[in-house]
Order: C-alpha cells, then sequence, then structure tokens
C-alpha cells in the first residue's frame, strides 16, 4: 500500500478523513462568523497536512503562524515533554497579539502539547485561544482538563502515523491513518 512497509491495519480512510475535516471547517467557520482577524496556529510537522486541508475549506480571511513543537523526537512514541523552537516566538508574538487564534494539531494524547502552546499563546497576548484537532485518543485522565474545541475522531490509544502523523518522521505522507506493526518499532 503506497509503497510504505510495516503497516499493521488502516484506522480511518482517506475518504473518512476528509469528509470529517469538510464538516470541521463548517463548524469553525459558523462559530468565527463576525469575528475579524483570524489566525491559524498550525502546530509542526504533524498537523501541516490536516491544516492544508482544513483551511481549503475555510472560505474566511485569515493568516497563518508556524510554530514548530517536539514531544516525540526520532524513534520516541511517548511523550518526552514540550520543546519550543525558540526563534519562531517573537515572530508569532506579532502575528498573533490582540487575534483570535485556532491551535490546530494531528492529536491530542496527553494534552501536553495544547496546554503549553495555549499557555503560551495567552502569555503573547492572543485575544482568544481554541484548539482543533484531528484525533483525541481515548482514555487519558491526565488530558481531562484539555478537551479540544474540535474534534475529528475519538481513537482507541494505539500508536497511529499518516495524514502528517509520523513514526521517526516516516509515513507522514500516507492519505490514510494507520496503525504499525508492533515489529516496526525498533
Ligand atoms: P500530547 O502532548 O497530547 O501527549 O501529544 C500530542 C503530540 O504528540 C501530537 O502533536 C503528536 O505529534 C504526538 N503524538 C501523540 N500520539 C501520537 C500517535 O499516536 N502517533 C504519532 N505519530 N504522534 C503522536
Ligand atoms: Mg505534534
Amino acid at each position: 500500500m503506497h509503497g510504505h512497509s510495516g503497516i499493521d491495519r488502516v484506522l480511518l480512510t482517506s475518504d473518512q478523513i476528509l469528509s470529517r475535516v469538510g464538516a470541521m471547517a463548517a463548524d469553525i467557520v459558523h462559530d468565527y462568523e463576525g469575528e475579524d482577524g483570524l489566525i491559524i496556529v498550525p502546530i509542526l510537522t504533524g498537523a501541516m497536512v490536516f491544516t492544508c486541508d482544513l483551511i481549503r475549506r475555510m472560505p474566511v480571511p485569515m493568516k497563518i503562524g508556524l510554530l514548530t513543537v517536539s514531544s516525540y523526537p526520532g524513534t520516541a512514541t511517548t511523550s518526552q515533554g514540550v520543546k519550543f523552537v525558540e526563534d519562531q516566538i517573537e515572530k508569532l508574538k506579532e502575528r498573533v497579539v490582540g487575534r483570535p487564534v485556532l491551535l490546530v494539531d494531528d492529536i491530542l494524547d496527553s494534552g501536553n502539547t495544547l496546554r503549553a502552546v495555549t499557555a503560551e499563546l495567552k502569555e503573547l497576548g492572543a485575544k482568544s485561544v481554541k484548539t482543533c484537532v484531528l484525533l483525541r485518543k481515548e482514555n487519558r485522565p491526565e488530558a481531562a482538563d484539555v478537551v479540544g474545541d474540535y474534534v475529528g475522531f475519538d481513537i482507541p490509544d494505539a500508536f497511529v502515523v499518516g495524514y502528517g502523523l509520523d513514526y521517526n518522521d516516516m509515513y507522514r505522507n500516507l492519505p490514510d491513518i494507520v496503525v504499525l506493526k508492533d515489529e516496526t518499532f525498533s
């Protein structure tokens, strides 16, 4: 499939994802009606593919502010702590100050990423911060305070890749979201 090896099963097909992304975009556009100066902040690199599809279904004026966060470097499959790229923060501040901000990420797991980035954006002076994630893992008691304002799918607690999500920076270009075989993890 797509020339990738090590895949166990498809969890969400490209068609399922795109249909849900369209509905999410409609909800967001509806909720932000009348608000000027929307800033979309995708959390790179994972949210790249999702954000591209989402914003092309949102026919409203917007700007993008990039933020790179890494919590799963290399072959890690558990969070190693949230790290920002410091050089991006000054530029992001100019972009978000006084603006409504929609934070976009691929997946909500422990909630550490969204919690830390939401706090940072408020600190930088955003007028409001809402969160949008494509995936949310079920049974995350430690993330009870971070639910996500817009959520695409609730999924079982497995490590998934594809549609922007990686393992060791691979699989991001898969159109589907898949679960890897156990033996794929080195
Ligand atoms: P959290 O900080 O909520 O634990 O996790 C959020 C970040 O961890 C996501 O932005 C994503 O980069 C990474 N992550 C969490 N779960 C998974 C997963 O199942 N697969 C992949 N590829 N990344 C994940
Ligand atoms: Mg991420």
